[in-house]
């Protein structure tokens, strides 16, 4: 599979069209932005990692029953994705306070919930990815009421798989954020990616962070955190 023109540039990610108008070559970044695009840098090898750690928890993910776009890792940083209409909703699930859940209701990080919770952002740059909530998503047409409910039913169910996964690594999931899309049969499908980039992940023992915080946060060891990311799921 070969990459044709460039469809898109994003913050951590270029989109490229291929022979197959059903598919696209997505081809990860070592770019980082945070601050709603104010903070800008470059996580040495973060691409790498993204791309392989995406597309292990995506088949992982499809095992438990969740489609996902994956078709094929090409190389380390690029891989071949059923081209989808992207939903423009980010959806986010939390399982422990952080971020902007923390600041918003005046709460400490690290509270840890009795059920997980979910929220949906509108993806539009110009309005800075507001909080919505589905009745407006449904309102704006951002999706119908099935597409919200099965995204909300994949999300929990992505939650429930990759709780389980990275409990195993000793990794705490705290929170995470999905992008789901529509193939051109109507299908809704997981997309984008599930990273260090997308994800909080607090180790289990120590609550150190391992997630892309560091780099928010200009915590240091930024590197070596998405490193010892991989080194977890893959024992490298
Ligand atoms: P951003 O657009 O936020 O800067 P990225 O740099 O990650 O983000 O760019 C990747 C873009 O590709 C995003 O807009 C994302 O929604 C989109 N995308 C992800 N998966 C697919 C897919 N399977 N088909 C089409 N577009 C996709
Ligand atoms: N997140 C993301 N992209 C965004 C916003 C959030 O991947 O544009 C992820 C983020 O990594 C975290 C979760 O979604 O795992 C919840 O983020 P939060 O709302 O707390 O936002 P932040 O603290 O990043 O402002």
């Amino acid at each position: 599979m070969e990459k044709t023109a460039q469809l898109y540039e994003g913050k951590a990610k270029k989109v490229f069209a291929t022979e197959d108008p059903s598919l696209v070559i997505v081809s990860y970044k070592d770019d980082a932005t945070a601050l709603d695009g104010l903070k800008k840098g470059t996580i040495v090898g973060k691409g790498a990692i993204n791309n392989r750690m995406s597309n292990y928890l995506m088949k992982l993910l499809e095992k438990s029953g969740v489609p996902t776009h994956l078709v094929e890792e090409l190389n380390d940083r690029e891989t071949v994705v059923k081209k989808v209409s992207i939903v423009p909703l980010e959806v986010i699930i939390r399982n422990i306070s952080a971020g902007s859940f923390a600041k918003r209701y005046g709460v400490e990080e690290g509270i840890v919930f009795a059920e997980p919770t979910i929220e949906f952002s509108y993806k539009n740059d110009d309005l800075h990815d507001p909080l919505i909530n589905s009745y407006h998503a449904l309102a704006l047409g951002l999706a119908t009421k099935d597409e919200i409910e099965t995204i909300k039913k994949y999300a929990f169910k992505v939650n429930e798989v990759l709780k389980e996964y990275f409990k195993g690594l000793g990794v705490t999931l705290v929170d995470f954020k999905l992008e789901f899309g529509k193939t051109p049969d109507g299908t809704i499908v997981l997309a984008d990616e599930i990273s260090p980039d997308t994800c909080r992940f607090w180790d289990s023992k120590t609550n150190e962070k391992l997630d892309k915080d560091r780099f928010r946060r200009d915590m240091g060891g930024v590197e070596d955190a998405y490193n010892e990311m991989m080194r977890r799921v893959f024992g490298e």
